[in-house]
């Protein structure tokens, strides 16, 4: 199970005053989806139980739906069809999937190609889909698998909704899709004008309005080595999503190799123990931190930079024995240290005051 970010409200249900928000209570649950936990939590009045059993019935049946058209370990998926078509002709596709395609696509242009979601060979060739079978491969795999990685190896065509694949090409949405379906149930529930929501889906999470009292809702950020808390968010609005190499990985002779693979050098990569995105939505959370997490400490971090409304929280393995990590913003670089507590508003508007660190 991923252990990445936790959220913790405990500290956002504390306050002082009572206002109509404040009579909103969590009606929550959990499930296992995605090889993770899905954790739900909407805010309604307590008298309105069986309307926020709906929402919680209607956000799972959403990210279920997600995760079944776009999971590989399912033999009846959408990704597992589109997959089988390599013949390098047009395939339609839902509408879910080609924003997601789309969005992939995005990702990849911003990251120079880092970002791949034609990365399946060579995840398969490091042995990452059961993750206990996860060993080196031989050199010459690596190639053979690295030839058919990279972003001339697809194309989307908006007009008809087709993506075509040219022959061994393969996908894996293992590093946007659990973001796009968190965007998928907060818009569902924003739809059943629920107030205040929260999911986490293994550590994506984005929310919904403010948690209780007016309060920002608080995230922890692992520790990428430890196991406990290294600081926290405070999140107004939008996204989180963490990239790590501490959750999926093999070690040999002291080498760890994680999960998040350079498609150029069809190798792990390293650099980073963990990149946390704040975003506007989930999608871009997901798709940015991996980004940055293959792009590494130097071309990653620029990569955030550059975005109008995106911050990041960055643990490098030099200083996490200190508990340090470097938060990263259009308009900040700021080092932090002893249980951060950081804020990030991912509104451009307000990006002078993005960043308060304490
Ligand atoms: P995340 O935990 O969101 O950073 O996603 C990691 C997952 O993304 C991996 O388990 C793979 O399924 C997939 N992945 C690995 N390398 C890449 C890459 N270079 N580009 C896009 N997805 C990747
Ligand atoms: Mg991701």
């Amino acid at each position: 199970m991923r252990r990445f970010a936790s959220v913790l409200l405990a500290a956002a249900l504390t306050t002082s005053h009572v206002t109509a928000e404040d009579s909103l209570v969590a009606h929550q649950r959990d499930w296992g989806v995605m090889a993770t936990t899905l954790d739900i939590a909407v805010y309604r009045p307590a008298s309105e139980a069986a309307l926020a059993s709906v929402d919680l019935d209607a956000a799972y049946a959403e990210i279920l739906a997600i995760d079944r058209a776009m999971s590989l370990y399912r033999a009846d998926s959408e990704l597992v069809a589109i997959n089988s078509k390599d013949q390098g002709l047009p395939v339609s596709l839902s509408e879910p999937m080609f924003e997601v395609l789309s969005a992939a696509a995005d990702f990849g242009a911003i990251s120079g190609g880092d970002f791949d979601i034609s990365i399946q060979p060579l995840v398969n060739a490091w042995g990452f889909y059961h993750v206990k079978r996860a060993r080196m491969p031989e050199s010459k795999l690596i190639d053979e698998a690295r030839q058919r990685v990279g972003r001339l190896t697809w194309s989307l065509n908006a007009n008809d909704r087709t993506v075509t694949l040219k022959p061994g090409t393969r996908f894996d949405l293992g590093g946007i899709a659990k973001g796009y379906a968190i965007d998928r149930a907060i818009a569902l529930l924003r739809a059943r004008q629920v107030p205040a929501a929260l999911v986490n889906l293994g550590g994506n999470i984005a929310v919904l309005g403010q948690a209780p009292g007016g309060r920002p809702w608080v995230v922890g950020i692992e520790h990428p080595r430890k196991p406990k808390l290294m600081g926290q968010i405070r999140l107004w609005s939008g996204a989180v999503a963490t990239s790590g190499d501490y959750d999926r990985y093999f070690e040999m002779k002291g080498q760890r190799y994680n999960h998040i693979i350079d498609p150029r050098t069809g190798w792990p990569v390293k650099g980073i123990y963990s990149l946390t995105v704040v975003a506007p939505n989930a999608t871009t959370a997901d798709a940015l931190s991996t980004a940055a997490f293959v792009l590494g400490p130097k071309r990653g971090l620029d990569l955030i930079r550059q975005q109008e409304s995106a911050g990041a929280v960055v643990v490098e393995p030099q200083t996490s024995e200190l508990g340090e990590a470097l938060v990263v913003t259009r308009t900040h670089d700021v080092k932090i240290s002893k249980q951060f507590e950081i804020t990030i508003y991912p509104d451009p508007k307000i990006q002078n005051q993005m960043m308060n660190a304490e």
